[in-house]
């Protein structure tokens, strides 16, 4: 049996990590991790509960009431968010979480709590995780680290079909506001800021198919099976 590697995917908002991620995942048998659905599901608990991030900073044991898990929903073969138990896929994707997510992935005690649980899940290899920091925090020793980046008008529309296809109501102009306002908040943050990793290939993929980028990806990472 070939040896597992730690798989890290990084770059700006809704450039196509977690497709990519998945499509990986599925080829190499691997599990995929959406870093980015934990700080979501966290942003819609703190809403729930009417949890300020100053109450957070003062008392971070509240984080640990929140229990975040991926359950494969067999019907349509993709794995849905659950938060403390319920199914919260759809609402943690909807604009009401993506314009607080920034701020709320900012505070340093969040992103200890969440950094914690994904350092363990990536502790036996065989990972491929997406986010912001995941080749640089997370997984600094990820055999293989892409850093993916888009044209910011194509992200925006691709985020968009993708919310329409889902039955999510979406405003294009909308999307690209949040996109932009994300990029430039995950970037210039105090604690572990976007920044690419000086070991990660780049992947900018404005003009690519999904399949092109599979494609080029799973080379990449037999590659580095194979070297290994
Ligand atoms: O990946 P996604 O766009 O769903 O992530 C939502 C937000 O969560 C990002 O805009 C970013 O603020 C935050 N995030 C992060 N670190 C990660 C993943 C996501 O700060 N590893």
């Amino acid at each position: 049996m070939s040896r597992k590697i730690n798989i890290a995917i990084d770059g700006h908002s809704s450039c196509g990590k977690g497709t990519l991620a998945k499509n990986l995942a599925k080829e190499l048998e691997y599990m995929f991790i959406d870093s980015g659905a934990m700080y979501r599901a966290v942003t819609l608990y703190l809403m729930q509960n009417d949890i300020s991030l100053e109450e957070v900073q003062a008392n971070p044991g509240v984080l640990l009431d929140i229990e975040i898990s991926f359950r494969l929903d067999p019907m349509r073969g993709f794995y849905n968010t659950h938060l403390n138990g319920e199914n919260v896929e759809r609402e943690i994707r909807g604009m009401a979480v993506s314009s607080q997510v920034s701020q709320v992935s900012a505070v340093k005690e969040i992103r200890e709590f969440l950094v914690d649980k994904q350092k363990r899940m990536g502790e036996n290899k065989g990972v491929v995780m997406d986010g912001r920091d995941i080749g640089t925090v997370v997984f600094p020793d990820a055999e293989l680290k892409i850093f993916m980046t888009a044209e910011p008008m194509v992200r925006a529309k691709r985020r968009y079909d993708e919310l329409t296809e889902k039955g999510i109501p979406a405003n294009l102009e909308e999307i690209y506001n949040n996109i932009r306002y994300r990029d430039e908040y995950d970037s210039s943050r105090d604690v572990s800021p976007l920044i690419q990793a000086p070991d990660a290939i780049v992947l900018n993929n404005t003009e690519m198919s999904r399949e092109e980028q599979a494609r080029i990806a799973v080379t990449w990472a037999k590659g580095v099976i194979m070297a290994g």
